[in-house]
């Protein structure tokens, strides 16, 4: 894939994080918010090493304040978590996310997976499956192009966790373990999980290729993955000797700034456009 056009190198970007506001959230705010109809869904992009393709996007939820601009999901994910708001939000981001994906099949783009992140409250949901089955059928998704990311923490309690997932796997969707290496029991989570996917955190991307550490980390999070046939997706990734140093050592799918920070959904559709064109 080509590196993103004169102006629009991450740093330059006018859609990012670094201005986002820094607010005071209050639960009856995101009420409001809700009510209102202030979330947007961003969407970053996931490239394929080998095939240097976009090989999907990552749904990333954002609140439009009227008053205080873009304030990133730092800010009121926690809330929204405490408060049980987050059933809400995460429903609506899901709904976005799949009629996004379907829209872009119908512009005749090439098919997206998009996935979706589950917060622990709505992994916990007890009408979690029929919930996403329901948005599933309503946006006429196809299955495979839907994935979850989970984090490792969902599975303190393993034998439920597995329970879920495999419902889960059942619908069709993929599944992809988040923050990958932050967490405790990760090994033990592999092995016994059904997942697709484990995305190592971006933490461990600080300093790769020349920290030795961060380097025996990834290089091992990706072999033991591929000895577990899972993919790996490598996040944060903002420079080309990551890229580099992901490549040598099979990294299946990148994201970071490094190719494109998170974007409105017209902003991706055009510059895709434009890729596929070129
Ligand atoms: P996450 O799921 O780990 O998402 C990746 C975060 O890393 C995003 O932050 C993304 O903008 C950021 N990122 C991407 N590339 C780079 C890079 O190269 N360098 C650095 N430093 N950061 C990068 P964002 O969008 O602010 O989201 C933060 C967290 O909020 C997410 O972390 C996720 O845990 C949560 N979140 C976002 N949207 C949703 C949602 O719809 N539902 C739920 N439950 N959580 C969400
Ligand atoms: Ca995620
Ligand atoms: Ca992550
Ligand atoms: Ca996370």
């Amino acid at each position: 894939i080509k590196k993103q056009g004169k102006n629009n190198y991450g740093i330059y970007s006018t859609y990012e994080d670094d201005n986002m506001a820094n607010p005071i959230v209050l639960e009856n705010d995101l009420r409001k918010a809700l009510e209102r109809n202030e979330f947007v869904v961003y969407y970053q992009p996931k490239i394929d090493v080998e095939r240097e393709m976009i090989s999907g996007v990552e749904a990333l939820v954002r609140w439009e304040h009227p008053k205080k601009g873009l304030i990133t999901p730092i800010h009121f994910i926690p809330l929204a978590e405490e408060t049980g708001l987050i059933l809400q939000i995460g429903e609506y981001v899901l709904r976005q996310a799949c009629q996004q994906c379907v829209q872009w099949q119908r512009l005749g783009l090439p098919p997206i997976p998009v996935s979706v992140n589950l917060s622990i409250g709505q992994f916990m949901q007890s009408n979690l499956i029929s919930n996403i089955q329901r948005i599933m059928n309503e946006t006429g998704i196809q299955p495979e192009l839907l994935e979850f990311e989970i984090t490792e923490s969902m599975s303190m309690n393993l034998e439920r966790s597995i329970e879920i997932l495999s419902e889960l796997q059942k619908l069709g969707v993929h599944i992809s373990v988040d923050d990958f290496g932050t967490g405790y029991s990760s090994l033990n989570y592999l092995r016994q999980l059904p997942i697709d996917t484990v995305k190592i955190d971006k933490s461990f991307m600080k300093g790769i290729p020349n920290d030795r550490n961060n380097e025996a980390i990834v290089a091992t999070i990706i072999n033991m993955a591929h000895n577990l046939n899972l993919t790996v997706t490598a996040e944060g990734v903002e420079t080309f000797d990551q890229v580099q140093y992901l490549r040598k050592h099979n990294c299946d799918n990148i994201q970071g700034f490094y190719f494109r920070r998170p974007l409105p959904a017209e902003v991706f559709e055009q510059e895709f456009q434009h890729i596929l064109n070129d």
